[in-house]
């Protein structure tokens, strides 16, 4: 269904470097970029164009600005979020959404990697000293930091900074300008190895999902679509909240299945059993 086709990749920060090898080995298709998508019309992390659509309809709309831009029907985007883990609340993590759009055959795929693996950051500056403890705990050089008067300030942006003379060149013009300075880690793709690490593995994922297809039709994109809880306690038998089931569907003919025990583990520990341990 893929093979040697033309797959635009909707980014301009870079993230073809990780998707392209991936989706060429894995799909036969043919990767190319749009130089003049700016997918920075969709939303910024910096805040100078707002992020106000759900991250997946945003890897949408780049997907089909860039199938738009490019003349094909076949489109990879990726959208990334950051913020607190929202079960380990306690530690950072990078939400990352990437979608396949194939328009000749009306197909939507997408997958998520939730990883606490991130460098996202943000704090305000008052020395040099603090500015380079910030520094240091972000992984720069190698990944870039952005300075700016306040946490929203837009009057006064330093992006993409690598070099520990031009840190201190933007802290210095923020501190005689405004009397202060916040820094924080630049989100780009380009900018951040980690982040794009994570991209590659949501693209790896979205792969997987790509090459499971239907039993019945061979259509692309079958999985879980619900799940049903219920698997016995080890110890009494009665049913409990962990997952018994899952259950996969085919978008094109609907064809269902349901696989039992997805974990490998026909039974659940007394300890999570709502009866023996109340
Ligand atoms: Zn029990
Ligand atoms: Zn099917």
């Amino acid at each position: 269904m893929f093979q040697s086709r033309k797959l635009v990749i909707a980014t301009m920060h870079g993230k073809e470097a990780v998707m392209a090898p991936l989706l060429e080995k894995e799909l036969g298709v043919q990767c190319i970029i749009c130089p003049e998508l700016n997918t920075d019309r969709f939303g910024m992390f910096s805040g100078e164009v707002k992020r106000d659509r759900e991250p997946l309809e945003t890897a949408r709309m780049k997907c089909y600005a860039a199938m738009d831009a490019v003349g094909c029907d076949l489109a990879v985007a990726s959208e990334g979020s950051f913020g607190p883990h929202p079960i380990y609340f306690f530690a950072q993590a990078d939400d990352e959404i990437v979608l396949l759009v194939d328009r000749k055959h009306g197909i939507e795929i997408w997958a998520r990697e939730l990883s606490t693996q991130t460098n996202f950051n943000g704090k305000e500056v008052k020395s040099s000293e603090e500015l380079l403890d910030f520094v240091q705990a972000s992984s720069f050089p190698s990944h870039a930091v952005i300075l700016r008067e306040s946490s929203s300030g837009a009057d006064c942006m330093h992006k993409g900074i690598i070099t520990e003379e031009r840190l201190h060149e933007a802290f210095n013009e923020l501190m005689q300008r405004f009397g202060a300075a916040y820094v924080e880690t630049d989100m780009r793709a380009m900018h951040n190895p980690t982040r794009m690490n994570v991209i590659e593995q949501a693209t790896s994922k979205l792969i997987g999902k790509i090459l499971s297809v239907c039993p019945s039709c061979a259509w692309p994109g079958f999985d879980v679509t619900d799940r049903k809880s219920g698997l016995p306690c080890g110890d009494c038998g009665m049913p409990t909240q962990s997952t018994l089931s899952h259950i996969y569907n085919c978008a094109s003919c609907g064809f269902s299945r349901e696989l039992f025990h997805p974990k490998g583990k026909e039974t659940e520990e007394p300890r999570y059993c709502d009866y023996c341990n109340p």
